[in-house]
């Protein structure tokens, strides 16, 4: 292990194997592997606390993996790019390591497990990991910059100036600005001259245009179970009616892969085909108008706003059999153009991220730039929501601890 500290004309320089800048999933656990393979590493952050947005991830029980996690689950540029990562480290392996530590979890639903106590329990539990390779940490440590002069990286701080051969960027995306997160992992490739592929806010939801806030707006509160479609992607589970657009996971799932202008497709009755329960139950004489039928099937508000501004006034059995029909149609595949996603703010991840194409998919290291690696969410590799975000994590930081082994 060579880890050096000099006091240089009253900088102070720190010498180590290893810098890892960003104390979040990746950047611990990574470090962690790292350090116990007998390498010196320090991890920089410019927060004061470690793993803030594992803290806040999961509703405060992390969801830290998905036993089903495949990389059919990740978006990128190149969606072969996550294939070896997540190969080499499965989920099996980081509940082996939650296991060890007798941290007891639980199956939520689709594969997707929670802590049962706290998130804290896996900030500690890396924690516990980095301190068993004896990695250094250094919290509230403002970076001023990055450079690369012949085989070292230098990193000038606010507590000194930082060397070494090998630098790991783990800073994550630009989601949650709140807790800390910056675009500085993406300024760090730029001036690799490594391209970046555009970054969006994703696993947000979705917000209304104009017109539509003043239709939708009250539906605030209303949830249906519905299949929601994004292009080729689509996510059977709940959506959400909020003041300002749509939430729930079907339409978190669907931000991922939305592109502006695009519509989303909504199948509002996914276990009932509604025309046929409307022609049914016009059969039966029923007399009550269509938007008290629909309120037999789907949430009343929802009726009442579906049926509102159309001509579809009167009893039911007035009403022709083509026209019920092309209610259930509507139903099934209801269109709605949102104006936007929800943003940084409320966003679980940022899609977009580092170019894979500038990365080994084995290693992490740059192939431009021996010595420099990228991983977790700064690189473009986007999970869908329930664990997958974390499994990234672990498995792009271990292939960095491998190829250093
Ligand atoms: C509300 C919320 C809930 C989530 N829930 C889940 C979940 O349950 N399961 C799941 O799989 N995923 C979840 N995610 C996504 C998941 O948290 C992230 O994908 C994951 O944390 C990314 O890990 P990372 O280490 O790459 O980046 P981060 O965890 O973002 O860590 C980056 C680190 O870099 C530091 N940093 C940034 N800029 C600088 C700078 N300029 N100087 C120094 N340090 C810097 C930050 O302070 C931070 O500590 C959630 C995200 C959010 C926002």
């Amino acid at each position: 292990m060579f880890c050096r500290y000099f006091s240089l004309q009253k900088k102070i320089l720190h010498i180590f194997d290893v810098i890892v800048i960003g104390a979040g999933g990746a950047g611990m656990m990574c470090a962690a592997q790292v350090g116990q393979q007998g390498r010196s590493v320090v991890v920089l952050d410019h927060n004061a606390q470690v793993g803030r947005k594992i803290l806040i991830s999961g509703g405060g029980r992390c969801n830290f993996t998905n036993v089903e996690a495949r990389p059919e689950n990740f978006v990128s540029k190149n969606p072969h790019f996550c294939k070896s990562a997540l190969a080499r480290y499965r989920p099996a392996d980081f509940i082996k390591l939650v296991e060890s530590y007798r941290i007891r979890y639980h199956e939520k639903k689709l594969g997707q497990l929670f802590c049962d106590d706290s998130a804290r329990q896996i900030v500690d539990l890396l924690l516990d990991e980095m301190d068993k390779g004896g990695v250094k940490l250094s919290l509230n440590t403002k970076i001023d910059s990055v450079k690369k002069s012949e085989d070292f990286f230098e990193v000038e701080t606010s507590r000194g100036l930082f060397k070494a051969e090998r630098l790991v960027v783990a800073t994550g995306g630009l989601s949650v600005p709140q807790v800390g997160a910056t675009g500085f992992g993406y300024e760090i490739a730029r001036y690799f001259n490594l391209k970046i592929v555009q970054t969006e806010p994703a696993l947000d939801g979705f917000t209304w245009s104009h017109d539509d806030l003043d239709r939708f707006g009250p539906l605030a509160g209303v949830s249906l179970d519905t299949v929601v479609s994004a292009g080729k992607a689509s996510f059977r589970e709940n959506v959400l009616f909020t003041h300002t657009g749509l939430s729930g996971p079907a339409s978190l799932q669907a931000s991922l892969y939305w592109q502006r202008g695009q519509k989303l497709t909504i199948d509002l009755s996914p276990e009932l085909d509604v025309g046929d329960y409307l022609l049914s139950r016009r059969r039966e004489g029923v007399r009550q108008e269509l938007k008290n039928v629909l309120a037999e099937v789907l949430p009343r508000r929802f009726a009442d706003a579906f049926v509102e501004g159309k001509s579809l006034a009167g009893p039911l059995n007035g009403l022709a059999e083509k026209t019920l029909l092309n209610v259930g149609q509507s139903l099934k595949s209801w269109q709605v153009q949102p104006q936007a996603t929800v943003g940084y703010r409320k966003a679980e991840v940022t899609r977009g991220g580092v170019d894979t194409s500038h990365l080994s998919s084995q290693t992490m290291e740059c192939k431009t730039v021996p010595g420099l690696y990228f991983i977790g969410e700064v690189v473009d590799v986007t999970g869908q929501l329930g664990g997958y975000n974390f499994q990234w994590a672990w498995a792009s930081a271990v292939s960095v601890a491998a190829a250093l082994a």
